[in-house]
């Protein structure tokens, strides 16, 4: 099904859809393919050049093949104040891949139809960022007290790789923002913390033997195995004992193991298995004793696998981290936030964003954008009408609020 040709149409033809005025930016950023893989450019320099149409200039800052960039941008406060105080509304450009999934439009085309917008990114999280950009006019033409900047970064999609040097970027600069905005898509709830998370990669090196001999080998699948099954064991240690707080949808620590491989022929002792694991802690949980755990069970094999060959190992990778957050309720974020999406209740969640590295930079964050994680990464991905509409009540809400 194609989109309505102009948006007129679409607005005569959706019922929702005809007081707002971020449509027009959301179908312009959900056309760019940035599926994480690809050059994320073409869409950061149609930002950049309509930012600039409105006197606003842009910093880039790229990764290591110039391929992507993250782009930084403030709106100046009436003074002419660029660094101290103000907002982040922050969003990140990737997307997750479309292939195999079967998707009844075309991905990259929103499509508006019975009270939704159908794309890849409409909720995770294009949305936000379009409503925020289409509000520039706005929050120029009412004068701001203090700065707005936004933030929008590349590589989110792949572990949050892309922001870190944005943040770098912008402390260098001497910029402190008072608070950010990170428009993930909380069905416009107040989230004001989520959990933390690190993952490892887990290399076993056994040592092959016909599978009639097996004492002569070391069958790292089964060595694997064991590690697997503790890392089960202290996930449910977690769940039965842990530390609990009952504002996430998961209380508890969680741990999982999401990949193993290993093994070559079943007349063969296997030589070699790996799997990947992580843990997704409650902020206050410390990650650092679940992988020393890990590590001290997995050491008691080692002994029994050098005695049948010297060249058995189990080695750990550290493949990334994300901190946890937990913005105290009462603070300028969180107040904010209160004030724009006009409620008084808050909630946390099991994952992982941006802005905890905004938080851990000292720049409190608070998380809320239009949309529900349970659509995100979806084929035919969507977002409600009401949800933009609810977005731009928040934006000019804040617009209020900046300018008095
Ligand atoms: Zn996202």
């Amino acid at each position: 099904m194609n989109a309505p040709a102009t948006l007129e149409e679409v607005r005569a033809s959706a019922p929702g859809a005809e007081g707002l005025v971020s449509l027009d930016l959301i179908r312009t950023l959900v056309a760019f393919d940035t599926t994480s893989r690809d050059s994320n450019l073409a869409l950061i320099e149609w930002v950049r050049a309509y930012l600039a149409r409105h006197g606003i200039e842009s910093s880039l800052t790229f990764d290591d093949e110039r391929r992507k960039a993250n782009l930084f941008a403030t709106l100046p406060a009436r003074d002419g104040n660029v660094t101290d105080g103000g907002i982040v509304l922050s969003g990140h450009t990737d997307v997750v891949p479309v292939e195999g999934q079967p998707w009844d439009t075309n991905p990259f085309e929103a499509t508006i139809r019975d009270g939704r917008i159908y794309g890849r990114g409409v909720t995770d999280m294009k949305s936000f960022s379009a409503v925020g950009l289409s509000f520039v006019p706005e929050f120029l033409s009412r004068g701001l007290r203090k700065p707005l900047h936004f933030a929008l970064s590349y590589d989110e999609e792949v572990g949050c790789i892309g922001v870190r040097r944005m943040i770098d970027d912008i402390v260098a600069r001497g910029i402190r923002p008072a608070g950010c905005i990170v428009g993930e898509p909380t069905g416009m709830q107040l989230v004001v913390a989520h959990k933390g998370k690190r993952a490892w990669r887990c290399r076993v090196r056994g040592f092959e033997a016909h599978s009639s001999l097996t004492p002569h080998g070391v069958n790292a699948v089964q060595i694997a195995c064991e590690i697997v099954a503790y890392i089960a064991h202290r996930a449910r240690q977690f769940r039965d004992n842990g530390q609990r707080d009952e504002a996430y949808d998961v209380p508890y620590s969680t741990a999982h193991v999401g990949i193993i491989r290993g093994g070559t022929a079943l007349n063969i002792v296997p030589r070699d298995c790996t799997f990947d694991f992580e843990i997704r802690h409650l902020p206050f949980d410390d990650p650092e004793a679940f992988i020393a755990d890990v590590r001290a069970f997995a050491a008691q094999f080692i002994a029994g696998m050098k005695a049948v060959d010297a060249h058995t190992f189990i080695e750990f990778d550290h493949l990334s981290t994300l901190p946890g957050f937990d913005t105290e309720d009462g603070s300028e974020i969180t107040t904010l936030g209160h004030a724009c999406n006009a409620t008084d209740d808050v909630g946390k969640v099991s994952f992982g964003t941006e802005a905890s590295l905004f938080h851990a930079a000292n720049v409190p964050a608070i998380i809320c954008g239009p949309g529900h994680i349970a659509q995100a990464h979806q084929p035919n991905e969507w977002v409600e009408l009401a949800q933009i509409a609810q977005c731009e009540s928040f934006m000019r809400r804040l617009a209020d609020r900046l300018a008095a």
